[in-house]
């Protein structure tokens, strides 16, 4: 069976055109959307998210403020500036940059974002909401796995979907999803670190979600001849030569590239539908980001 590759880049496009319109709608009521962003301390990883938050959200002329706290700041001064956002009309949503020092709990902080302004619908309103089948905001990238499953086309009524990962904000928000509807919901397992034979769960599923951090965790021979896979998986590997030695770069060092969690060349031979690493689910996330700041927004402005 040949493999249809999945296209991310193509699907972030669909819905950014989407959110202009939204974004118009907005503007002829008077609200306009403002996420402000908040960085505690520096870090490399998370100034790279940062620069393409920005570069998304001024290409849709979405107003976008970085907000930088010092790194030794206590619990309670991040709380009190978590509740100053809370209370600005400035700003209709708030992003909380990870990592945070280690001094700093994430999810206590999150957990005082307003969850009118929480656009990565992690707080527990938000959570709950998915609970009830309300998808109308969901954790970014649990949302743009969906969104990426949805252009096969083929609905998710009744079949077999292995969840492997069961993170907060991609595994668990996923699994909720699946079971959105009464009667037209998929069959979810969730799998995760004490899930006694993976192998055999991925063997029987029509569709795979992997969200680990483990390159090759899985592997085309794992999977059922025709199964749909989407590899939530961000993983930098270093390239290999043909005799597997490392490829090294001009600076002499390992080349690295970016792979998921799947085996994409074995896994090609038996999956009816796969989602590549990069240009799968990673282009759609920055895109949710910004749907669930316009969202909001649109919500706040009544
Ligand atoms: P995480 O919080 O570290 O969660 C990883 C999950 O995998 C945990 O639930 C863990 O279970 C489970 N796990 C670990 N080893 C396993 C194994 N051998 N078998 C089955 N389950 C196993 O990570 P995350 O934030 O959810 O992110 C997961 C991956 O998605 C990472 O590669 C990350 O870079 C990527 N990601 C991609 C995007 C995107 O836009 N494409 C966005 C965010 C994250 P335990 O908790 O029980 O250990």
């Amino acid at each position: 069976m040949a493999c249809k590759m999945l296209d991310g880049e193509k699907r972030a496009a669909e819905i950014k055109e989407e959110l202009k319109k939204e974004l118009a709608e907005l503007a002829a009521r008077g609200v306009k959307p403002h996420l402000v962003a908040v960085q505690v301390g520096e870090n490399k990883a998370s100034e790279v998210y940062i620069r393409s938050q920005q570069k998304a959200f001024s290409e849709l002329g979405i107003d976008y403020t970085l907000k930088t706290l010092p790194g030794d700041i206590t619990k309670d001064a991040l709380v009190k500036e978590i509740e100053a956002l809370n209370g600005d009309g400035t700003y209709t949503g708030i992003i909380l940059q990870m990592p945070l020092p280690q001094q700093i709990n994430a999810r206590e902080i999150q957990a005082c974002i307003s969850p009118d302004k929480d656009v990565e619908a992690i707080n527990a309103r938000n959570m709950g909401k998915l609970v009830a089948g309300d998808l109308t905001l969901g954790p970014c990238t649990a949302a743009a796995a969906m969104e990426l499953y949805k252009t096969t086309g083929e609905p998710l009524k009744g079949k077999d979907v292995v969840v492997v990962g069961h993170s907060e904000i991609v595994g668990k928000p996923l699994a909720l999803m699946l079971l959105w509807h009464p009667t037209e919901s998929a069959t979810p397992t969730v799998c995760h670190i004490a899930t006694k034979d993976l192998k055999a769960h991925l063997k029987r599923a029509d569709v795979v979600f992997v969200a680990v951090g483990k390159a090759g965790l899985v592997n085309g021979a794992d999977l059922k001849p025709g199964a749909i896979a989407i590899d939530i998986g961000i993983n930098r590997v270093p390239v290999k030569d043909k005799d597997g030695n490392p490829v090294l770069n001009e600076k002499g060092k390992p080349k690295m590239k970016t792979v998921g969690d799947i085996d994409a060349e074995s896994a090609e031979k038996v999956c009816s539908w796969l989602s590549p690493v990069p240009g799968g689910v990673g282009p759609i996330t920055v895109v949710m980001l910004m749907r669930n700041t316009v969202r909001l927004a649109g919500m706040a402005g009544g």
